[in-house]
């Protein structure tokens, strides 16, 4: 388990995320809980959301059992039956953050950065910078809130092998963090295929629980499912694996709070409607699955020179603009005014 390096100032995070242990106070034995936590329930508020025929693969869980674990997580929960009103709402979300992405123009089309509780997607050709702006972010979470950051630790899952700690560290720099407490802080997984990329992400609700991670990047979200499933045979098989995979992603990003941030490819499709597709007629892969799961998208293409553009694409409360940015040593900047 990780140690406390980055906990954050004022213990906000830590004071919603109730843990599965919670449940012994409403007579849940120790035995279950290990249980509970070994098919990867660390929360109450997991145990509650998950679905009956889920808790009943759980070796030893009858119905009895099931629905005993799920009326103890509905009384270790303020509000179990899941009514509120929007100013209640307004409360809870007072506790959603946003963290910076590094460049002034991109954070004020974005109303300060990438926000946490919910999936934000960059997609975009190869170049374009997504890479490189989660190297950026993975540092700005880290940074005190007053300079746009989360103060918090974050969880990486590499499908591509291009997580580059040189990077953070020149990055940490630019911004006046330790270099080695900035890496020591950012949890990698590598993950080999896209079976293994949904394993590790139920992983590292382990880690969530503790309260002290702010970002969850996902580089890239596609590129093991396009390998491990081929062609239209396999695409309905794919889409349901990606779509319980997405499922998770969100899941983790609103029972943690989380800011879940995932990069994904482009393809090439000249009669994509414009709704999804950039005015090149590139659209992000993983279709209607990744595009009702992704609740910020924004389209990266290369500009003038060494400059790249970002445009917001769908957003619940950002409108639809642009932002040019350039890639520099300490990561993603606004461009140089000449
Ligand atoms: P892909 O789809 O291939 O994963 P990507 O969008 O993730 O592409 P990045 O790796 O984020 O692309 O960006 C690559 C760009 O970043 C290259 O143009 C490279 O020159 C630039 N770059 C990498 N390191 C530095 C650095 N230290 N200083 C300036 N620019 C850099
Ligand atoms: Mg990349």
């Amino acid at each position: 388990m990780p140690t406390s390096v980055a906990s954050s100032e004022d213990g906000e995070n830590e004071s919603f995320i109730v843990d599965i242990d919670q449940l012994q106070s409403h007579g849940i034995g120790q035995a279950d809980i290990l249980k509970l936590k070994a098919a990867g329930y660390h929360t109450v508020a997991a145990v509650h959301g998950a679905m009956t025929k889920h808790l009943l693969k759980i070796k030893g869980f009858s119905e009895i059992k099931a629905e005993k674990v799920k009326e103890a997580a509905r009384k270790c929960l303020p509000n179990s039956t899941g009514f509120t009103t929007s100013a209640e709402l307004l409360q809870i979300r007072k506790r959603c953050f946003r963290i910076s992405t590094g460049s002034k123009q991109w954070d004020s089309i974005l109303l300060g950065g990438f926000q946490s509780g919910s999936i934000s997607e960059v997609f975009g050709e190869f170049r374009c910078g997504k890479t490189q702006l989660a190297h950026t972010l993975a540092v700005m979470a880290q940074m005190p809130k007053d300079r746009g950051g989360a103060e918090g630790k974050v969880a990486w899952i590499d499908t591509e092998g291009t997580h580059r700690p040189e990077r953070i560290m020149q990055i940490a720099e630019r911004f006046g963090l330790d270099p080695h407490t900035t890496i020591e802080n950012i949890l990698c997984v590598r993950a080999e295929n896209s079976d293994m990329q949904h394993e590790v992400l139920c992983q590292l609700a382990e880690y969530f629980v503790t309260g002290e991670y702010r970002l969850l990047i996902v580089d890239s979200l596609m590129a093991l499912f396009r390998v491990d499933y081929i062609g239209r045979g396999e695409l309905n098989e794919r889409q349901q694996k990606l779509n319980q995979h997405l499922s998770k992603l969100c899941k983790t990003a609103e029972e943690f709070n989380i800011a879940v941030f995932m990069t994904n490819q482009v393809q090439s499709d000249p009669g994509a409607s414009a709704l999804f597709a950039g005015a090149d007629g590139r659209k992000p892969v993983g279709g209607h699955v990744v595009a009702h799961a992704s609740t910020t998208r924004i389209l990266l293409r290369k500009g003038r020179g060494e400059e790249r553009v970002a445009k917001i694409q769908d957003s619940p409360d950002c409108p639809e603009r642009e932002a040019t940015y350039i890639i520099t040593t300490g990561g993603i900047n606004d461009p140089e005014k000449v």
